[in-house]
This record gives C-alpha cells, structure tokens and sequence, in this order.
C-alpha cells in the first residue's frame, strides 16, 4: 500500500481494491488501482479511498502575439496600464501589468488616450513585446479594443452607438472609445 503524499505518475500501481476504493485520478482494473494522472496521493482513511491531487498547471508564461483581456487601471494622455485578468482564455493570478502607448492604440488619429479607453473599461489586446515589464500590447486592429465600458456620468453599462462612439440609455451621455468590433457581445 502506498501512503499519502506519495508522487505518482500516471499507471503507477496504488493498492488493491480490498485495501481502498478508487477516488478522483485513479482507475480499477482486475482488482488493483492505479493512477491516471500525475500529483501527489490522498488517502482518505474515513471512506477508504484512494485519490490524486493533480499536480498544480505550469505558471502561463506570456509570448508576442498573445490575447490578453484586463481592466484599465491607469489612463494618461499617452499611455494606458491594463491589470491582465486571461491570456489566450486562460485566466491568470495574480495578474500581470500590461502598457501601451498611444500610437499602438488604433490606425485612426488619436490626440489623447482618454479619447479611446477609459479607467474600468475592459480591454482585449494583443502582446506585441513579451520580454518586457510590464508587457506591451496593441489594439490596432478590429477584434480588439474595449469589449466592455461604463458611463464615466451615471456608471450604467455602456451600448454600442456607432463605431468609436458608446452611448448610456440611462443618462444619454455619448463617450468615445475605441472599440472592438464585438463590443457588448464579447464573452470573457
Ligand atoms: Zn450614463
């Protein structure tokens, strides 16, 4: 019988089915248990089973080209920070600290970043430099931008007017965003 805490990999043998029933990351074949995944041992001596915590997910390590969503947190003129909650759909903790300079924000001129995002607005971007800290990342083309922003007036979720333009149904204020082309549609 092997003990709690034991680091197993996957067809390693556990006990028999005599000894305990098999949990979570095991499997029974003719009579004995192993394991199906890769992590440490937990026998629960209580309901006699046998199960395996599956070691932790290597850390996300983010690359050029990557998606990443986040909250702006810091807007100036120039420069916009996001606090990156999902790269590539994953999502990441604690998060990372993404920057972009306002000539990355969109094809169109642009005098001031507070005419394109604004803090709280959740953003999609792309990562164009990985090697830095924090990570540089782009909105430039369609598919990205801000997917989801609020009323800087009354705080009321904001709706898509026309292109650059959201628009409050509750205050009737209109702001100017650069926005992604699936605005209000996006799924996180
Ligand atoms: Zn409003």
């Amino acid at each position: 019988m092997i003990s709690t805490g034991e680091f197993l990999l996957p067809g390693d043998s556990i006990c028999n089915i005599e000894e305990a029933l098999p949990g979570e990351g095991t499997y029974e074949t003719e009579g004995m248990i192993y394991a199906t995944v890769t992590g440490t041992l937990f026998l629960d001596k209580r309901r006699r089973t046998v199960s395996i915590f599956p070691k932790v997910r290597k850390p996300l390590v983010p690359k050029r080209d990557d998606i990443i969503i986040g909250q702006a947190d810091h807007v100036n003129k120039h420069m916009v920070s996001l606090a990156v909650k999902y790269i590539n759909g994953q999502s990441v903790e604690p998060s990372y600290s993404a920057i972009m300079h306002i000539s990355h924000c969109t094809r169109a001129y642009l005098d001031s970043m507070f005419d394109a995002i604004k803090a709280g607005d959740i953003v999609r971007g792309k990562i164009t430099d990985a090697h830095t800290i924090p990570l540089q990342f782009t909105t430039t083309y369609n598919e990205f931008g801000v997917i989801y922003g609020l009323c800087s007036i009354c705080g009321e979720k904001l709706h898509y007017l026309r292109r650059g333009t959201l628009k409050c149904d509750n205050c009737s204020n209109v702001e100017p965003r650069k926005v992604a082309e699936d605005y209000g549609r996006a799924r996180l």
